[in-house]
């Protein structure tokens, strides 16, 4: 009996791209990189085009603590001098206390034998030199004439993927504007809510913090110090985070409805209680910008990993930022993806075959199970109100601060080491 056409052709030749990466936020960008320069030949398709970081600009509101295992992942890529060179704060010291018990915990980098403890940088300033990478990386690829092999990038925007088949040798992804892509390999990075994670029929655990995060950035009369400061108050931690220009970044998480009266305060009012809950630690707040809430939940799904199809970045796990760890997460992922994709190209192996992303899949999963489940420990310890639970906790922060060893694992932990 005949094989249909398309069957036909499909058995004859290997699909167009090795590895199609959906979502171009950070994890994903940096993901279509990697893989790119890894030899790949890669498509990104991301919905909507990031708007042109500038520098003169105010500061993007949404700023990330980029951990030193995120800077090397950046500086393989070939983009870490430039996001340093634009605009991106270290910060040398970490100083963590509880407005309860008073017991407080300190990082320093220099005592750790570090240069700094990581980087504040801005979401846009990291998508858009990711992107602009890119772009060179098409470039070059096309003025070559390269073929396959050569031709290691496509980034297509606006593109948005409305469902995908696995078959034996591809997946076949349909886009919303009709037109259709075969890969080897799908990467789903299409953020928290990830449609693509839903299409393959993944379900996530977790639970909903009912809580907002309110950000904004902060003049204080007193320096920042290149310091981290957080205080945990019984509603939720507030983040006070250095920012080049001498101001600082907040990220306040707080009870639903606190968050919705703290956004309706009028300015002057939003400064006094801000310095009250920031205990006035770098004094009066002065200025502020104008300010934005996101949602917090904790969120993992059930599993990375479908028929040639992975998920990771957000997608994958959403964490509370108390821990600053969401998209360093992230980059641990598409440097474990990229790692995994290497080795079976070294040895012969299919990329998407299902026991070569088993490797991707259960490595990451449980170290990001780990970790989402330890920065919602500390949310749960802090959330305790009870006398004998807070003096608990207090004896427990004050060991920990005088126990180096410990103290400097649980740094090299979060650095990415
Ligand atoms: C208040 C706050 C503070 C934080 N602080 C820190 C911190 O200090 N350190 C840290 O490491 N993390 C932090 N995080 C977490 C961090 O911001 C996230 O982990 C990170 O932004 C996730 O990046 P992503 O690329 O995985 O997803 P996203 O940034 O959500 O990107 C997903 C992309 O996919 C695209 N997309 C979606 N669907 C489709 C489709 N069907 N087709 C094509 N494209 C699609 C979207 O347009 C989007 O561009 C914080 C988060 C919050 C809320």
């Amino acid at each position: 009996m005949n094989a249909p056409a398309q069957e036909m052709t499909s058995r004859r030749r290997p699909p167009a791209l090795d590895v199609a990466v959906v979502g171009g936020g950070m994890v994903g960008a940096a993901a279509a990189l990697a893989l790119a320069r890894a030899g790949f030949a890669t498509a990104l398709l991301e919905a909507r085009a990031p708007a042109a970081w500038d520098a003169h600009a105010e500061v993007d509101l949404r700023v990330v603590g980029l951990a030193p295992s995120s800077v090397m992942l950046l500086d393989e890529l070939g983009v870490w001098t430039s996001i340093r060179a634009a605009r991106a704060s270290p910060y040398t010291h970490m100083h963590v206390w509880d407005a309860e018990s008073g017991a407080a915990i300190d990082f320093d980098a220099p005592s750790e034998g570090r240069d700094r403890l990581g980087y504040i940088v801005e979401n846009s300033l990291v998508q858009w030199t990711l992107w602009q990478a890119l772009d060179a990386a098409q470039g070059s690829a096309s003025a070559a004439g390269a073929g396959r092999a050569g031709a290691s990038v496509r980034r297509l925007c606006p593109a948005e993927v409305r469902g995908f088949e696995a078959r034996e040798d591809r997946i076949q992804l349909e886009l919303a504007d009709g037109e259709t892509l075969s890969a080897s390999l799908l990467v789903a990075a299409d953020g928290a809510g990830s449609p693509l994670r839903a299409l393959a029929g993944i379900g996530t655990r977790g639970r909903d913090y009912a809580q907002r995060a309110v950000v904004a950035h902060v003049a204080t009369e007193r320096p920042h110090q290149d310091t981290a400061w957080q205080r945990f108050l019984p509603g939720g931690p507030l983040a006070l985070l250095p920012l080049a220009d001498g101001r600082s970044s907040i990220v306040w998480s707080l009870p639903e409805a606190e968050a919705r009266r703290v956004l309706a305060l009028d300015d002057q009012a939003f400064l006094d209680e801000l310095g009250v809950a920031s205990d006035f630690r770098l004094g009066r707040i002065v200025a502020t910008t104008p300010r934005a809430a996101f949602p917090l939940r904790l969120q993992l799904a059930e599993r990375y990993q479908a028929d040639r199809f992975v998920l990771l970045g957000d997608a994958a796990h959403a964490v509370h930022p108390l821990a600053g760890q969401g998209v360093n997460l992230g980059l641990r992922d598409v440097a474990e993806l990229r790692d995994t994709l290497l080795d079976a190209r070294a040895t012969g192996r299919d990329i998407g075959a299902t026991h070569v992303l088993r490797r991707y899949a259960r490595r990451r999963r449980s170290a990001d199970t780990l970790d989402a489940l330890g920065f919602d420990a500390l949310a749960r310890i802090y959330a305790w109100q009870s006398p004998a639970l807070v003096a608990a906790r207090g004896i427990g922060v004050r060991v920990l601060d005088r126990l180096a060893p410990l103290k400097r694992r649980l740094s090299e932990h979060a650095a990415g080491f």
